[in-house]
């Protein structure tokens, strides 16, 4: 099930994407939240009558880095050999179609397509076998950065921490399994142009490594979303430009750059 969260004449819900061509696309809402038992209304809205909202708003986004060996040399950087994270806060968090805020204090905005594990329960230490369990699915991600301050910043809050740097969705995909996640087409496109394409299944640490990494510190709440890492061909994002993440199996993020106001 393709679960997106959305407003209609001020309200928000979460509803079940229904349908297979783009501009059919019809929402069934859902009656309580998608982290509990829930049902389907059978109250049907078109998608192209609401506007989409990031698919959950997490109390934390946790995000991995060099996660991918040729994104880590691309920078030179070495190969970590265990994995290592770094927050972006909620306020950070935009949905599809929002727009990426140029911040006036870099200027080098870098995109990185990400594959982002949705959690759908409190959990804490989880075992590798259980981390299916915890995962309510994945969407799409944007770890917008700051490459110039990341590099300048011995810590990366404001480089990878600015409002609008985490754009997520366009909804989560629960029916792919912790299997079919490890092995994706992950690409980007900078105005139709592709940047950057790869497979999940480059990861240097697995899904399943990342949540017991993390978990191991810290607890995890439902719509917590863990970051995993990009792929090669990272580069600018300048002002006017339209990005779109596409993960296979997933749906497409698109995102515009505009200046910060
Ligand atoms: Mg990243």
């Amino acid at each position: 099930m393709r679960i997106a969260r959305f407003s209609i004449d001020g309200n928000v819900a979460f509803g079940a994407v229904e349908g297979d061509k783009p501009d059919e696309l019809v929402l069934d809402i859902i009656k309580g939240i998608p982290f509990a038992d829930f049902e389907l209304s059978g109250t049907k809205v078109p998608l192209s009558k609401v506007r989409l909202l990031p698919p959950v708003l997490p109390n934390k986004v946790v995000a991995f880095g060099r996660n991918y060996a040729e994104h880590a040399r691309e920078l030179g950087n070495e190969v970590p050999a265990a994995p290592f994270a770094f927050f972006k806060p909620s306020t950070a968090v935009i949905g599809p179609g929002d727009a990426i805020q140029y911040p006036s204090f870099t200027e080098d905005l870098q995109h990185e397509a990400e594959l982002a594990v949705v959690i759908g329960r409190m959990c804490r230490e989880v075992p590798r076998e259980r981390v299916a369990d915890v995962v309510l699915g994945y969407t799409c991600a944007l770890d917008v950065t700051a490459r110039d301050v990341q590099r300048r910043e011995k810590q990366w809050a404001r480089a990878k921490g600015f409002d609008t740097s985490c754009p997520l969705g366009p909804w989560v995909e629960t029916d792919l399994s912790l299997q079919d996640a490890k092995d994706l087409t992950i690409q980007l496109t900078v105005n139709g142009e592709q940047r950057q394409l790869g497979r999940t299944s480059e990861m240097i640490h697995s899904i399943e490594d990342l949540v017991v990494n993390i978990s191991e510190a810290m607890t995890l709440l439902p719509g917590d979303v863990i970051l995993t890492g990009t792929p090669a061909g990272v580069g600018p994002l300048h002002v006017g430009d339209e990005v779109a993440v596409t993960i296979e199996g997933i749906g497409t993020l698109t995102n515009k750059v505009v200046k910060r106001g």
